[in-house]
């Protein structure tokens, strides 16, 4: 593979491009819905007319087969313009307020407005849906946008700075490039929002960053996602769907399954389902197949195999790699126990370990001990089993036999919670992140007169009452908290008249002997 240098921004440039988007911003184009309509169109044909082109650049970077970058990549992001092309005139529509007797005269209701000029930071394993898919959301609420797209797939950013100009307003809209420093820099210029996707070192510096001008953010980070296994499962099913979710983009997904929790028991027939499974996806060995990418860098293939070579558990399939060509076999290592390296970070690679467990209770405890997946996958027919994990975990989101497709689901956001990250993107929920909601009220005079009149001074007594008045009274009272509370003031004071007759009492008694 040609070696291709991805020209970098240069540091001075990028506080002029941040002051370009904001003039053009308040210059007032994106008011108009049909302007946002056009740009957001404009984001499709930008990829389609170039698709060929992004693929083989995709194939460049990732080593990733078409069918995946057409499948995961490119087809989201149509999506994702369909519907917001689709909604938009009904996404901005004004919302009016809850009616209320008291209020409704003054027409209350939410305006959706752009936040302003916003920052969109993407990493490298999906990089067309993870940086236009959010960029989709930011014309859509009427964002002027900058993007920051990941420097470890050169070929693939090289191409977007080049056709993003071509396509989409030249003002608005503007592609930086470059690493560390760069994104430093980017990272002290006051942004109205900042939709961050990656991993959580990094979410951590970009929060912090946006913490210094109060710049509201989204972070969509990554971790470990367990799937948790009833042995009564459709084995066939579980590994053909697990398997592929751990080795589509070798295992470069945030979704990936990235350890699967079994009882020690089923074990074995888990392990021996997986491996004829895995005989099935590369009848002549993965290394030679085109269905399977590669590791986007020599550093992360190095990384992944140290992971692998520092395990003690029982490598079943795979285990074999190569750092030059960037090479890390689909492995499934079996015995895989805690405190082992294979669990020690997100794997984010084509490895898959089982961890052998009692039952699902211990399986729940051992997810609890990490921090919040993104999501958390059962493979069960039972209810109860799906529920026990559910109910007891919290995750980005609760799947149950399926893994990684949830990006696609029309009407479902992506999103993390605690250590997963937080806020959502896809569809509405991404317009929403990009939308400040302005309240707005029109308050004819005549309403002082018949209301809220009593909030001008000189106050008299009367202005109290009406005003009482105005309030309502509060929900009943609990009856269950006032019975649990009664006892103890009960207990209270004939713990007191007790004590109290008893020493009058003993007083009595003391006189009389006396
Ligand atoms: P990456 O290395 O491409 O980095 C992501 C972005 O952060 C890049 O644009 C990069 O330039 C920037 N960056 C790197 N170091 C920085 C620094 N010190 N200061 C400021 N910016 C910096 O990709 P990555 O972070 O390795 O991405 C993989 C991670 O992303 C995984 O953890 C994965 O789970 C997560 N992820 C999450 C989602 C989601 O939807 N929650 C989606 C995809 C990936």
């Amino acid at each position: 593979m040609a070696e291709i240098t991805l020209p970098y921004t240069p540091i001075e440039d990028i506080p002029k491009i941040h002051a370009r988007a904001r003039a053009a911003f308040r210059a007032g184009r994106t008011k108009d819905v049909a302007f946002r309509k056009a740009q957001i169109a404009q984001v499709g044909y930008m990829l389609k007319d170039n698709e060929e082109a992004v693929i083989a650049a995709m194939k460049h970077d990732l080593g990733r087969p078409p069918l995946e970058s057409e499948m995961m990549d490119l087809s989201p992001v149509y999506a994702e313009v369909r519907a917001a092309y689709a909604n938009l005139d009904q996404w901005v529509k004004p919302q009016a307020a809850e009616f209320s007797l008291n209020f409704f005269a003054m027409g209350p209701k939410l305006v959706a407005e752009p936040k302003g000029t916003v920052l969109i930071i993407a990493p490298f394993n999906f990089p067309a849906f993870l940086l236009f898919s959010p960029l989709v959301s930011a014309i859509a609420a009427g964002n002027a946008a900058v993007l920051k797209p990941s420097e470890q797939t050169p070929a693939i950013s090289k191409i977007f700075a080049e056709l993003l100009p071509k396509y989409l307003d030249p003002e608005l809209y503007h592609i930086i490039n470059g690493g560390v420093p760069e994104t430093t820099k980017i990272l002290e210029l006051p942004w109205d929002h900042i939709l961050y996707t990656g991993n959580g070192r990094v979410g951590r510096i970009v929060a912090t960053a946006a913490a210094r001008h109060l710049t509201p953010t989204t972070l969509e980070l990554g971790g470990k996602n367990p799937v948790v296994i009833d042995p009564r499962v459709d084995l066939d099913l579980a590994a053909r769907r697990i398997l592929w979710g751990r080795f589509t983009n070798a295992g470069q997904i945030c979704l990936s399954p990235d350890y699967v929790l079994v009882p020690a028991d089923f074990q074995d027939k888990f392990v021996a389902a997986l491996e004829s499974m895995y005989k099935t996806f590369y009848p002549d060995g993965p290394e030679k197949s085109d269905s399977f990418s590669r590791v986007v860098t020599k550093a992360h293939t190095q990384r992944i195999k140290r992971l692998v070579d520092e395990t003690t558990g029982t490598i079943v399939c795979g285990g074999q790699s190569d750092v030059e060509t960037r090479y890390i076999a689909p492995t499934i290592v079996r015995d895989v126990r805690e405190g082992d390296s294979l669990l020690s970070e997100e794997i984010f690679g084509p490895v898959l370990c089982i961890v052998p467990v009692k039952d699902v209770d211990e399986a729940v405890a051992f997810i609890n001990r990490g921090d919040h997946p993104l999501a958390i996958y059962v493979f069960s027919e039972d209810p109860k089993f799906e529920q026990k994990v559910f109910s007891n975990t919290k995750s980005g989101a609760a799947v149950t036999n399926e893994v990684v497709i949830m990006p696609g689901v029309h009407g479902l956001p992506v999103g993390g919670v605690g250590a997963s990250g937080y806020g959502y993107y896809t569809g509405k929920h991404a317009f929403e992140q990009f939308t400040h909601l302005r309240v707005s009220l029109k308050n004819p005079s005549w309403v002082d007169k018949i209301a809220f009149g009593f909030r001008f001074p000189p106050y008299t007594p009367s202005y109290r009452k009406n005003m009482r008045q105005m309030g309502g009274r509060l929900p009943p009272r609990p009856a269950g908290g006032l019975a649990k509370a009664a006892p103890k003031r009960w207990a209270f004071w004939l713990a007191f008249a007790l004590v109290g007759a008893a020493a009058v009492l003993t007083r009595q008694r003391q006189l009389r002997l006396a």
